[in-house]
Order: C-alpha cells, then structure tokens, then sequence
C-alpha cells in the first residue's frame, strides 16, 4: 500500500487530498485558504474529524511546513516517509506533455520553458512541487496536466484562423483545460453505462471555471477553452468567447490597458458581469427568483451557451450516445440542467426523468428516462482520483 499525497496549489490557497493506493481510500483532505493574508485558514477533514485552525503564513513554503506538521501532529501520517508520491495539478503542459509525468530535472525545465504560456497558473503550481520536494526526500512528484487529454484533437480543431507563424513562433493554438476531469468522466461512463453508449461522449464541467468537451471513444476532440481558460463557455467571473474587438473598444472607451481589461475578462464578466450580484449562481437564482431581471438573463444567457456548444459538439461527434454534467454546477443545480436540457431536447431527442433529477445533487446517477435517446448522467467531479492513479502508475514502473 501507498499513500498519495495529491496538491493543487493555486496563488493564495492550497487544497490538498491524501490517498491511500491502489484500494483509493480517501484518508484526508483539506484546503489552506488565504495565504499571505491575514489569518490564513487551514481546514482539515479525516475520519470523519473536522479541524480548522487560523494561523498567520506568510508563503507556500510556511503553508506546506505546516500541512505537514498537522498531518503528522494528528496522526494522519506517521513520519515524512510514509508518502510515497506527491501528485501535483499542473494547469497547462503545453504540447510537449501529452501524459503525466514524473518530474525530473529535464521534466521541471520543460514545464519551466512553457511558464509564458500560463502565468496566471503554472508558477503557483511548481511552487508546490519545491516546496513538496524539500520536504519529502523519500516520496516521487509526479506532474498531471489539466491540458494533456485535449492533446488528441486535431490540427484544424486547435489552430487559431490567425498567422500562422505566430503557432510556429510560440505555440498560440487552443490547448483546453479539465483535462483531469474529462478522465474521471470518461472513467465513471465506462463504470455506470453500457458499451452502446460510451463511445459519444459531450462532457459539461460546470465550475467556477467552466467547459465542455466532445470525447469520442474515449478521446478529446475538441473542447471550449482555448489557449488560456478564458475561452469558451460563459463562466462564474470569465466571459468566456467574444469577437475579439471587443478588447481594443473597451481599452480605448475606458482608457485602460491591454492588462487591465483582460482583468476585466477573466474576473469581472460571466455570470459575476451580467447580474452584477455574484459569480455564485446559488446568488444569482435567489435574486432571478425575488424578479432580478439582469440575474435572469444571466441565467438564460449562460444555460444558452452551453446548448449552442452542445449543438455543435453533435454534430462533430455524428451523433451522442452519453451527455454528462460534472462540477460545483453540474452536480448540484437541477434547475440548470433542466434548463440546458430545454434548450436541445428536441433536437437531440433527450428525455429528462424530472423527478430523478430535481433529486440529485453531489452524487452520480442517471437522470434521463428510459425511453430517452441520450443518456443523461451527473458525476461527481473526482480529479484528485485520478491524479493518484496516474502517480500510482509511476510508482509501480519503477519497481
Ligand atoms: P471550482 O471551479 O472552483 O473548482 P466547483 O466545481 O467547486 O468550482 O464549483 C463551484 C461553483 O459551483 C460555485 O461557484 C457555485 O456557483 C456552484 N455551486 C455549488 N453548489 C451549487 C448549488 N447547490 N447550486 C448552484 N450552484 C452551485
């Protein structure tokens, strides 16, 4: 047996997954929030214990020093050496990683030279491979890229209609994000669906960060997010696709920089921009539900997006055999679903079992009736699992 230690460090927090392999026993969990601000939280779950403790970190290496003394002072871990591999979520491997990785020296200087192309994600993310490597001599760092299963769709899919020598210059092509995600779907289909209908998967990963992909017989042909995520889907705080004018008119209205209004883009807009309320759609529902008329449209604007998607996802895929909703979104919010669902259900002759759906929320079921063409699934978004296995994997190669 041996544990997996599985990180997703992002600029200010730390959320964290404990593993035990390869019988997947999830042992604990956490998240560190808020570091260098004051008061940093840290929250830890195991054995069914909650703790959380308020405590001035200044940096990750602070937050890592003291995940590790509070694994070890409640007896999660015995010592250093009980890890045996340290899974890092690494947001973009560029084209140089079609898989996960082991990261060695040569590995940590690709991922280091494809940096420009991430810079709101990939640095906090090797952070937590330094900090992780200092700490754990004995433990192997594996690298599990958000982008490497989207490295299965085609040229003409992923070129930009832009000069071409700015991909040959510096790899501008779309790359496509959740990729870990997309692997726990393709993996719970295969387990909940039979055979018949596995083979034309449209995939929904409705998060704060949102997208959608097309999977044929297992394989990513093509998905919203772009080159960075903020392609795509409308999402939580992102405007997802706009002509791209747009950002040379606001810049010139608003007398702002190119920086400035791309800040606009990823943080002020979707579901945040329109309703002007809350990029939490639990919010805004609450306030389309008390006659807010922008959280309506809202609403009405981000269900309208993913169908046209959707649309188009049929028709590259010829046909649909499974439609899945995964993430904060996905999982929960029955009203969302239904509303998608409205949007294409003739088309694509899908049936929604209303009853079964309005009762589902964080749990995986299938929520279409018998008699419908399409199957309709909620998964439970698990990429922490899947980032395990890929560092189990490693493991057992090396012995
Ligand atoms: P992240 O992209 O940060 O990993 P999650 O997958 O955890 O996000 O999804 C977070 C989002 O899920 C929240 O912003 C919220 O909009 C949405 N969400 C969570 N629970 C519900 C719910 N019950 N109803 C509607 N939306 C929900």
């Amino acid at each position: 047996m041996s544990k997996v230690l599985v990180i997703n460090a992002g600029s200010s927090s730390i959320k964290y997954q404990l593993i035990e392999m390869p019988y997947e026993i999830k042992i604990s969990s956490g998240l560190i929030e808020k570091i260098n601000e004051r008061g940093t939280n840290l929250t830890l779950h195991y054995n069914g214990n909650k703790i959380c403790i308020e405590k001035p970190l200044s940096n990750h290496q602070e937050a890592f020093h003291f995940l590790i003394e509070m694994l070890i002072k409640n007896n999660i871990i015995g010592d250093l050496n009980d890890i045996a591999a340290c899974g890092h979520r690494i947001a973009h491997g560029g084209e140089f990683f079609k898989n996960s990785v082991e990261i060695t020296k040569d590995n940590f200087e690709e991922i280091k030279k494809i940096e420009y192309l991430a810079p709101l994600h990939n640095p906090a993310n090797l952070q937590g491979y330094i900090e992780m490597k200092q700490l754990l001599n004995n433990a192997i760092q594996v690298a599990v890229f958000d982008t490497s299963f989207h490295q299965s769709m085609s040229k003409e899919v992923y070129t930009y209609p832009i000069p071409f020598k700015l991909y040959e210059k510096y790899g501008l092509r779309k790359y496509g994000f959740h990729g870990t995600s997309y692997r726990n779907v393709v993996n719970r289909v295969r387990e909940m669906v039979g055979k018949e209908k596995q083979s034309r998967i449209i995939a929904c990963h409705l998060g704060n960060g949102a997208s959608i992909a097309a999977i044929k017989n297992g394989k990513s042909i093509n998905t919203s997010m772009g080159l960075t995520p903020l392609g795509g889907l409308m999402m939580g705080t992102r405007s997802g696709d706009l002509d791209p004018s747009i950002v040379e008119f606001i810049a010139h209205k608003e007398c702002l920089s190119v920086e400035d209004v791309l800040k606009q883009l990823n943080k002020e807009s979707g579901i945040l921009g329109v309703s002007q309320i809350s990029n939490d759609i639990r919010d805004v529902r609450k306030a389309a539900m008390d006659g807010d008329n922008l959280s309506k449209l809202a609403l009405e604007m981000y269900a309208q997006r993913i169908a046209s998607f959707i649309g188009s996802y049929y028709v590259q895929l010829g046909g649909l055999d499974t439609l899945v909703f995964t993430a904060g979104v996905g999982e929960n919010d029955y009203r969302m679903r239904e509303s998608i669902i409205d949007k294409v259900k003739d088309a694509l002759q899908i049936e929604l079992d209303d009853e079964v759906n309005c009762s589902v929320m964080a749990t995986d079921a299938i929520i279409s009736s018998k008699s419908s063409k399409v199957m309709v699934l909620v998964v439970v978004a698990d990429e922490e699992i899947v980032i395990a296995r890929d560092c189990y994997d490693i493991l057992k190669s090396k012995l």
